[in-house]
């Protein structure tokens, strides 16, 4: 029987982690491609018998992403699944906002961020469109609050997230009514807890970390993770193009200084 497939980039740490977990506990094959060979290790550890391919791949990398992609189906054909993909979220990247102030910001540097999260989505985007249009599937992009507000010395990130927004709508008309393509904005997501053994950490928030947030709380992989499993449900089958922000509130929080 063909179960359904999801490509899950920067799958072995953090929301992508969360949202491997999800898909799996939901029944279907999951390929999760993450550039952290430790952590590739360490998810292949986590989901002993499950149906997952986990591979360590630099999505920015072109020669690789073509590679894996023929890995994956032949994962796929060893399954006796059937040919397509259902949902591809695109969420890998340099996790990093900061980038430092931009009169010292060199060229490769500004480089890393959109490579890692704008070339890594273009490319995976193009390789799965034939299998997602066999399936009438989803793009998911996970994006940032940080495409639509700022702090200091953040454009290279914000460049990147921003270019993700645009992609998203600019694919949604380009491959509907065949393929849905919606973007995740997550604003402060804890994900100590998701990393690899060496760099896991438990959570320390402070009452004005949860104060910031209307819902009273930071938020958690499995928050983003969960808008992903509706985004790439049936019953989110008239939303394409859109972005929503999982941020527990904090982008309506109107803030004045004392
Ligand atoms: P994370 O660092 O915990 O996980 C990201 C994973 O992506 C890592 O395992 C890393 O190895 C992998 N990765 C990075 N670059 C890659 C590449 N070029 N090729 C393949 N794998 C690559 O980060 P996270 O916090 O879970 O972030 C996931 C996504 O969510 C990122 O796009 C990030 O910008 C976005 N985001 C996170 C937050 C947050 O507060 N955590 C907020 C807004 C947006």
């Amino acid at each position: 029987m063909t179960m359904p497939l999801a490509i899950i980039t920067g799958g072995a740490q953090g929301i992508g982690c969360a949202t491997v977990e999800r898909f799996l506990n939901a029944g279907w094959r999951v390929a999760a491609l993450d550039r952290d060979p430790q952590a590739v290790a360490e998810l292949d550890e986590r989901f002993p018998d499950q149906p997952l391919f986990a591979m360590a791949v630099d999505v920015s990398d072109e020669a690789q992403v073509k590679e894996v992609f023929q890995h994956i189906s032949g994962w796929q054909q060893e399954g006796d699944q059937s040919e397509g993909i259902d949902l591809l979220v695109n969420n890998a990247g340099l996790a990093d906002p900061e980038c430092g102030p931009i009169e010292a910001l060199s060229l490769d540097n500004w480089r890393l961020w959109q490579e890692s999260h704008l070339t890594g989505a273009f490319l995976c985007t193009r390789a799965s469109v034939p299998g997602l249009r066999k399936r009438q599937g989803a793009i998911v992009n996970i994006a940032s609050t940080r495409a639509l507000q700022s702090e200091p010395h953040c454009e290279s990130y914000a460049a990147a997230k921003g270019g993700l927004l645009s992609m998203t709508h600019a694919l949604a008309v380009s491959l509907g009514p065949d393929v849905r393509v919606n973007a995740i904005c997550p604003g402060w997501i804890e994900t100590g807890p998701w990393q690899k053994q060496a760099n896991r950490t438990q959570p320390e928030h402070r009452d004005v970390d949860r104060e910031q947030h209307p819902v009273g709380r930071v938020g958690e992989p499995e928050d983003v993770a969960d808008t992903v499993v509706f985004l790439a449900s049936d019953r989110a089958g008239f939303i394409t193009g859109q972005h929503i922000s999982v941020d527990g509130g904090m982008t309506r929080k109107m803030i004045y200084a004392d």
